[in-house]
Order: C-alpha cells, then sequence, then structure tokens
C-alpha cells in the first residue's frame, strides 16, 4: 500500500485535510506540514509532508561531496525555497553518518568532511524555522514505521541493503538512537569474527556479506568458476565488467549462477538477523535499499537462513520478512515526520 491509499482508507482524515488544504498550519492543528532533507552521496533532496506523509512539494540538487560547506549552502537554500509562501514550522535534515542523540551535531560523516560539525546551530543560524537533524538511514526506517511497511506493528527492524547496509530500530513505537545517538549501525555487526576488512576499521561486519557491494564480489568469485555462472562471466566480458544493474538484470530473469550469488547474500542477512532477534525480538524484518528490488527472491533465502540459525527455535512466534514500502521518499518523508515530534516535544516542554 502507498501513501495515497493508507489517506484513502481514512475518509474522514482525508477530508479534513482537503477542508484545511491552503490554510496555515500552527504547530498545535493537526495539518501542520514540515520539511524533510535527505543528504544522499550523489543528491540531496527535500521535499514539504504533511503529517500523514503526503508529499506537497519537491525539490533536488546535485551533492558536491568534497565540498561540505557548499553542502550547507545548498540545504539552507532548498529550505528557504520549499518554505516559500508557506506556513513550515520545521525542518529535519537527513545526513549519513554518526549524529549526536541530541540530534545536533554531526560526529562522523562519510564522503563529507564533517567531523563533530555542530550542523544543527549552523542551519539555524541561517534560517528562522526549527531544525533537527538525524542519521539517514534512522528517517527512512521511521517512515517506513509510520507510512510504510511497518506502519502495523510496534517493533520493526529495517535493514537497508544498498551499495553498504543501514540499519534501523523502531521498539515500542519509539526510534532507537543509544545512549550516545550512534545506535543502530547494523551494518557493523560482526557475522564472521577475523572476516572480511570494512570500512569501519573493523573486520567481518554483515555490511561486507549482505551489501550490494558484497553481492557484485559473490557474483564476480561465481563467474569465475564458470558452471552455473557461465551467463554472469558472459555478461561481464561483454560490459567489461560486472555492475549491481547486471546483476539484477539477471537475477530478474532468473539465471541460476546470479540467483546462487543472491542465495549467499540472503544467507548472511538472516544469520544476522537471527542475532538481531536474539537482542531486540521485532515483530517485523523491512529491507529496503537497490538490491530489495529483488523481492521474494530475496526475502526466501533469508527467511531460510534465519529459521536455520534462531536460538530456542519454535519456542518463540516468527516474526515477518518484507520489502520496504517507500522506496525513493523514505528519507525525506521520515525527517519531516521526527522534525514535526521534535518540535511538538520542544513545545510541550
Ligand atoms: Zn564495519
Amino acid at each position: 500500500m502507498n501513501i495515497c491509499s493508507i489517506v484513502s482508507t481514512h475518509d474522514e482524515l482525508t477530508l479534513s485535510l482537503e477542508r484545511h488544504r491552503g490554510q496555515s498550519g500552527s504547530v498545535n492543528s493537526f495539518l501542520v506540514q514540515t520539511i524533510g532533507i535527505d543528504i544522499g552521496g550523489t543528491k540531496i533532496a527535500g521535499a514539504v509532508v504533511t503529517e500523514l506523509g503526503e508529499i506537497v512539494a519537491e525539490d533536488r540538487v546535485a551533492t558536491e561531496a568534497g565540498d561540505s560547506e557548499a553542502i550547507i549552502d545548498a540545504v539552507v537554500n532548498m529550505i528557504e525555497r520549499l518554505a516559500k509562501g508557506r506556513d513550515v514550522p520545521a525542518a529535519g535534515v537527513a545526513a549519513p553518518g554518526f549524529i549526536d542523540v541530541a540530534q545536533s551535531t554531526v560526529y562522523y560523516t562519510p564522503n563529507i568532511s564533517w567531523r563533530n560539525e555542530p550542523l544543527r546551530e549552523r542551519l539555524r543560524e541561517r534560517v528562522a524555522i526549527d531544525i533537527t537533524i538525524d542519521n539517514d538511514a534512522n528517517a527512512a526506517g521511521w517512515a517506513e514505521f509510520r507510512f510504510g511497511a511497518g506502519r502495523l506493528v510496534n517493533d520493526m527492524t529495517m535493514l537497508t541493503v544498498g551499495t553498504g547496509v543501514g540499519g534501523a530500530i523502531v521498539s515500542r513505537g519509539a526510534l532507537f538512537r543509544g545512549g550516545f545517538g550512534a545506535g543502530a549501525e547494523l551494518g557493523h555487526l560482526r557475522i564472521v569474527p577475523d572476516g572480511l576488512p570494512c570500512g569501519c576499521g573493523a573486520h567481518g561486519c554483515i555490511e561486507q556479506y549482505g551489501s550490494g557491494r558484497a553481492l557484485l564480489r559473490m557474483a564476480n568469485e561465481i563467474a569465475d568458476v564458470g558452471g552455473i555462472g557461465l551467463a554472469l562471466a558472459e555478461t561481464r566480458k561483454a560490459h567489461d565488467g560486472l555492475t549491481g544493474e547486471l546483476v539484477s538484470e539477471l537475477i530478474r530473469a532468473e539465471d541460476l549462477g546470479a540467483v546462487h550469488a543472491l542465495n549467499q547474500l540472503g544467507y548472511w542477512l538472516g544469520q544476522a538477523c537471527a542475532s538481531l532477534s536474539a537482542v531486540l525480538d521485532p515483530e517485523l524484518f523491512v529491507f529496503g535499499g537497490g538490491v530489495s528490488v529483488a523481492g521474494e527472491l530475496l526475502l526466501e533465502p533469508i527467511r531460510e537462513s534465519y529459521r536455520r540459525n534462531l536460538p530456542a527455535r519454535g519456542y518463540h512466534p516468527e516474526p515477518e520478512f518484507v520489502i520496504a514500502e517507500l522506496v525513493n521518499n523514505a528519507g525525506v518523508v521520515g525527517a519531516a515526520d521526527l522534525a514535526r515530534i521534535h518540535l511538538r516535544a520542544s513545545r510541550s516542554l
């Protein structure tokens, strides 16, 4: 179900929304609109979002990845463009990396040279509305929980399987950030002692076994062996190398070698989920990111591996495994909703 169909199932809310559309909202009204900004590696996306997760305006610009000051300028300009002519009381900014628990300082961001950057203050100096910042995977997970695949549960764990592996945890209806704000970095859960080196400095993280990059490595290994890897090897030769898109095409065509690589990926992700269940016991695991377009072909080996590795299996209800629903907009929708919640909490103090 997408956001529009959620709205259509809530006739009263929809009517109320229609009646009030165009009127200015206040923080106490039902109809607060907030801005969500998602700083990605290649683009900065922004949107004005209603409390129902509905996007009413959008914007995007390319990210100047090497220039952290240019990124701040771009975010300020985007907030000003989106807020123009609207009563928008707050903006949430989602960024990759570690964010402190007060949602104000970026401890560390890969690809952007932010180190202990007081991003919230930097933005507040330049825009008139309330600012909150959050980790991008947390924002995407929160959007899934509120408006997507997780809207019917209280406890949800999301794994974003893109180039790397991101994570978000919702427990008892609240986003889990940890004591210092850097929790839920599920991509760096160790699943192989002394395993492959990871960009984080440790070894054996799930990011090295369950990510899009890992899928590509596995596909290349299968291509090297021949046999079921023949189509992978031929594709690699024809295109001067395999890409995520080429492997995805072969998976869609149910090529045995490509599906075998996906099964290996699912095996490791299922192991990680079994360990996560022992700690978090979620009702639902949600998978987002580029690799999740494989759908059931990804979920089946995850379920199988999970069942094989779950501690005390058979004495415990099993969670559901599903694909994320808000594929492209999750970051901005989640960041906007978190900004609204943060503003409401700060005004009720
Ligand atoms: Zn790691």
